[in-house]
């Protein structure tokens, strides 16, 4: 299995690399630039070839970037629209020195212009944005709901999709937390949700999961997580998502609250679930 969080990219691509191995991941997930949005520092292709050398080396999974929360292509604000879809642009772009892996971002909030409004907004800036000679798959986050956020829905999620052209390059990041509070229920009927999810979607979209308890309860569309087993999902649901043969496979990230120690102990118990305790 693939388990890793996230980790900051101020020190570099190959540092990042270590920082997981120390913490006992072999994925890990990094804003592309500020969480906050802003500049992206320069990127150096030495430092991004160590980093592709040292995942091949550890048998990395895929890494989860992720786009800065500021990002919104389907703001009312011309300008943010605007800075959100030069940045999608920008971001693509640099993630070819680490070719073959993931591109997660949050759908938007629509703020008051209505779902339906967002949704054209939101594909058109991934079609823009999305090259044919791009190594890159795009992911959708699966939202909580909070405010006017699009993507609380897996009809929603299917809905940008059916806009986008580059049909390869399109996938979906399930993040329990999200989902959970958005009112579908992993812990009494995983299976059931995940059905749903290939009914809807289909599962193969379903590329990357970020792994997290939440502190609220199913439908609360809070978005607010919690340490793994310390919420409302619970350790031994959570442990039925890790260890679900349709999601074995992909990479978890861990976007708990937690310092490097609380992160390595995640997942340590988290391998432990995998191997059923044997050591390898
Ligand atoms: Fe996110
Ligand atoms: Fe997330
Ligand atoms: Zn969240």
């Amino acid at each position: 299995m693939y388990i890793g969080n996230h980790l900051s990219s101020s020190s570099g691509f190959e540092k990042m690399g270590e920082e997981a191995l120390r913490l006992g991941a072999n994925t890990f997930a990094f804003f592309t630039r500020n969480p906050r949005g802003g500049a992206a520092k320069e990127i150096n292709p030495e430092d991004a070839l160590r980093l592709r050398r040292l995942m091949e080396e550890h048998h990395f999974g895929k890494l989860v970037a992720h786009a800065p929360y500021t990002l919104n292509v389907c703001a009312e604000k011309e300008n943010v629209k605007k800075f959100s879809r030069d940045v999608l642009a920008d971001d693509l772009n640099r993630m070819e020195y680490l070719p073959g892996n993931y591109y997660n971002f949050h759908p938007g909030s629509h703020v008051g212009q209505g779902t339906e409004a967002a949704i054209p907004m939101i594909a058109d800036a991934i079609n823009c944005a999305l090259k044919p000679e791009h190594n890159t798959v795009v992911l959708l986050e699966t939202m909580a709901g909070k405010g006017s956020e699009v993507g609380r829905s897996f009809e929603e999620l299917r809905a940008i999709i059916d806009m986008v052209e580059l049909k390869d390059k399109i996938g979906v990041c399930f993040d329990t937390c999200h989902v959970w509070d958005g009112g579908y229920d992993i812990v009494g009927n995983l299976d059931g949700v995940l059905k749903e999810f290939d009914a809807v979607i289909g599962l193969d979209r379903l590329r990357a999961v970020h792994f997290n308890d939440s502190m609220n309860v199913c439908g609360s569309h809070k978005d607010r997580h919690q340490k793994i087993g310390d919420g409302e999902i619970g350790a031994e649901a959570l442990k039925a998502v890790a260890k679900h043969p349709l999601l074995a496979d992909k990479p978890f990230i861990l976007e708990t609250p937690n310092d490097d120690e609380g992160y390595a102990r995640e997942i340590a118990m988290i391998k432990n679930w995998y191997t059923g305790g044997q050591k390898d």
